[in-house]
C-alpha cells in the first residue's frame, strides 16, 4: 500500500532538468493564500503510484498549490520559442507554468508533473503568472474527455483553488492546474534550441528527444531524420484523431505542439456543431488560420518549423538536408489520410475498405454542411438507423431527398458486408461519442464553478469521461447549442 502522506510517496526522477540545463531556470512557485482541491483525478493518481487520500491530506493540497515543493522536485520554468499565429518570438517559455520534475508511473511510463498558474517567472514578460478556477478546470475537463475520446493528450491531475483574486476582464478566483504529460518538450522548445548560443545543444535535446520518445529512431541510419519522420506520423495521427471528433485547438503555435505526440494546452479550443469546416471560436484568430478545416495544414506548416531546426543535424550539406527534410514532411498527407480514412470507416460502420468510400465520406460532409446538422449527433443517429429507428436521422435533416440519396448508397455499402446489423451499430457506438464537452455546456458549467458551485462541472466531466455510454436522464447533454448561443460563442486565449 503506498503511505499516506506524500513523503516518499513521490520517487522523482528529473531528467529533462539533469540533461538540458540550457534549456530552464530553476524557480519556486509561489506560495498562495488559501489553497484547497476543487478536483482530483484519483484514477490518474494511481496510475502514477500515487495516493489519492494523501493527495487530499493537507501536504498534497500544499503542493498541489504550489505551497511546497516535494522531496524530490526540482522545479524549473522550461525555456521554448515559438511562432505564434506565423510571428515568430524567440523568447516565450513558461510565464506562469513550472515543471516539478519527472515520475514512473506504474506502467513504466516517464511522466512530467507540472504546475500551471504558480506565479511570474523570468518568462512572464508582462504576465502576472496566475491563472483562474474557469479556464483551469476548462483544461481539465477537455484533456479528460480527450482522453477518454482515446486522443493522445497530456492529462489533468487536480486543479486546486488559491483563494486569491486574479485580476482579468473582472476579479476571477485563482487557480493552480497540475498538468501529467508524456514530456513538455515542444517545437518551440527545438526552435529555441537552434538559436542558441551553444551549438551542441541541438543535438542534446534531439537526442534527449530520441530516447525519452521516439527511441526507434536512434537505430535508423539518420537519427534526426528519423526523428523528424516519427514526430509527422503522431502529428498527423493526433490531427486525424481531432477531425474526428470534430475538436478545434484554437492556437496551433508551435509553442503548443509537442514532440511527443499529445494534444496540449486547452485554451481557447471548442468543438464544433453543425459540420463546417471554417469554423473558429477563439477570439483572437481574426484571420481563421486555426480554423476547423486549416488544422491539418498548419500541423505541417509547424512540422516545416520543426524541420528547420533539424537541418544541421540531418545534413552538413544544406541541400542534402532540406531535400532529405522535404520527403519527410511529404509523407504527412498520406499519414493523415490514412489515420482519418480509418476513423471514418469505422465511423461509419465499415470495417472492410472500397475505393469508392472516400466518396461516400466527402458526400456525408457536404450534406451535413449543407444542411447545418450537428456533427457528433449525426454519427449516433446513423448508428440508431441501423438499429431500426431512422426517425433520429431524419430529425437532424430538412432536406429529405438530399438524405435518402446519400442514405441508400451507405446502407447498401454496409450491408454489402453482410454483418450483423446489431453489431455494426454497437461498434459505431464505440467510436462515435455521445458526449462531449459542448461549448454551451462547458461554459455553464464553469460559470457555475466560479461561482462556488462544482455540481454542474462534476455532471458534465463524469459524462465527458464516459462519452460512449448512454446514461438516462442525461439527453440535455447530447444536444448542441441554439443557433444563438453559438454565434455568439466565443473562447477566450492566455486566461
Ligand atoms: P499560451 O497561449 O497559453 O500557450 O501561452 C503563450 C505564452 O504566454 C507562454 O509563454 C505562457 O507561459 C505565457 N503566458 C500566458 N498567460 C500568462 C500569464 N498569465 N502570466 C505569464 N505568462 C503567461
Ligand atoms: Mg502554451
Amino acid at each position: 500500500m503506498p503511505s499516506a502522506t506524500t513523503e516518499g510517496l513521490l520517487e522523482f526522477d528529473n531528467s529533462f532538468a539533469r540533461e538540458l540545463p540550457d534549456l530552464y531556470v530553476d524557480w519556486e512557485p509561489a506560495a498562495v493564500r488559501e489553497p484547497a482541491i476543487l478536483v482530483l483525478n484519483e484514477d490518474l493518481a494511481l496510475e502514477l503510484g500515487l495516493n489519492p487520500v494523501a493527495l487530499e491530506q493537507p501536504e498534497g493540497v500544499a503542493w498541489l498549490a504550489g505551497n511546497a515543493t516535494p522531496a524530490g522536485a526540482t522545479p524549473i520554468a522550461m525555456a521554448y520559442a515559438g511562432h505564434q499565429f506565423g510571428g515568430y518570438s524567440p523568447r516565450l517559455g513558461d510565464g506562469r507554468a513550472l515543471l516539478l520534475g519527472e515520475l514512473v508511473d506504474t506502467h513504466g511510463r516517464r511522466r512530467d508533473i507540472h504546475l500551471k498558474g504558480s506565479g511570474r517567472t523570468p518568462f512572464a514578460r508582462g504576465g502576472d503568472g496566475k491563472a483562474a478556477v474557469g479556464p483551469m478546470l476548462r483544461e481539465y475537463l477537455i484533456a479528460e474527455a480527450m482522453h477518454a475520446l482515446h486522443v493522445p493528450t497530456t492529462r489533468a491531475l487536480a486543479v486546486a483553488s488559491t483563494g486569491e483574486q486574479v485580476a482579468r476582464e473582472e476579479l476571477q478566483p485563482g487557480a493552480v492546474l497540475t498538468r501529467v504529460a508524456a514530456s513538455h518538450i515542444r517545437v518551440g522548445t527545438f526552435e529555441y534550441a537552434a538559436r542558441h548560443e551553444d551549438a551542441t545543444l541541438l543535438q542534446r535535446l534531439a537526442d534527449y528527444s530520441i530516447a525519452r520518445h521516439h527511441p526507434t529512431a536512434e537505430q535508423a541510419d539518420q537519427p534526426y531524420l528519423a526523428l523528424l519522420g516519427a514526430v509527422v506520423e503522431a502529428q498527423a495521427s493526433l490531427l486525424a484523431r481531432w477531425m474526428l471528433i470534430g475538436f478545434i485547438h484554437g492556437v496551433m503555435n508551435t509553442d503548443n505542439m509537442t514532440i511527443s505526440g499529445e494534444g496540449i494546452d486547452y485554451g481557447p479550443c471548442a468543438f464544433m456543431d453543425n459540420y463546417d469546416p471554417a469554423t473558429v471560436f477563439s477570439s483572437i484568430d481574426h484571420m481563421g488560420r486555426y480554423a476547423y478545416g486549416n488544422q491539418p495544414n498548419i500541423a505541417q506548416w509547424n512540422l516545416m518549423r520543426f524541420a528547420e531546426t533539424l537541418l544541421p543535424l540531418i545534413n552538413t550539406d544544406v541541400e542534402a538536408a532540406m531535400a532529405a527534410a522535404n520527403a519527410t514532411l511529404g509523407r504527412f498527407p498520406d499519414c493523415f489520410e490514412d489515420s482519418w480514412l480509418s476513423g471514418m470507416r469505422g465511423k461509419l460502420g465499415m470495417s472492410t475498405e472500397t475505393s469508392d468510400d472516400r466518396a461516400l465520406i466527402d458526400d456525408l460532409l457536404r450534406l451535413l454542411q449543407s444542411q447545418r446538422v450537428d456533427y457528433t449527433k449525426s454519427f449516433r443517429a446513423l448508428a440508431l438507423w441501423l438499429r431500426g429507428d431512422d426517425e433520429p436521422l431524419r430529425s437532424l435533416f430538412e432536406d429529405q431527398a438530399a438524405l435518402d440519396g446519400w442514405s441508400t448508397r451507405w446502407r447498401a455499402r454496409v450491408d454489402a458486408e453482410k454483418r450483423d446489423s446489431l453489431e455494426t451499430a454497437k461498434e459505431m457506438d464505440s467510436v462515435n461519442p455521445l458526449y462531449i464537452p459542448r461549448n454551451h455546456l462547458t461554459e455553464e458549467a464553469l460559470l457555475a464553478a466560479t461561482d462556488g458551485d462544482l455540481d454542474p462541472f462534476h455532471e458534465l466531466l463524469n459524462l465527458v469521461t464516459q462519452p460512449f455510454v448512454e446514461q438516462l436522464g442525461s439527453e440535455r447533454y447530447t444536444e448542441p447549442a441554439s443557433e444563438s448561443q453559438n454565434e455568439n460563442f466565443q473562447t477566450y486565449c492566455g486566461t
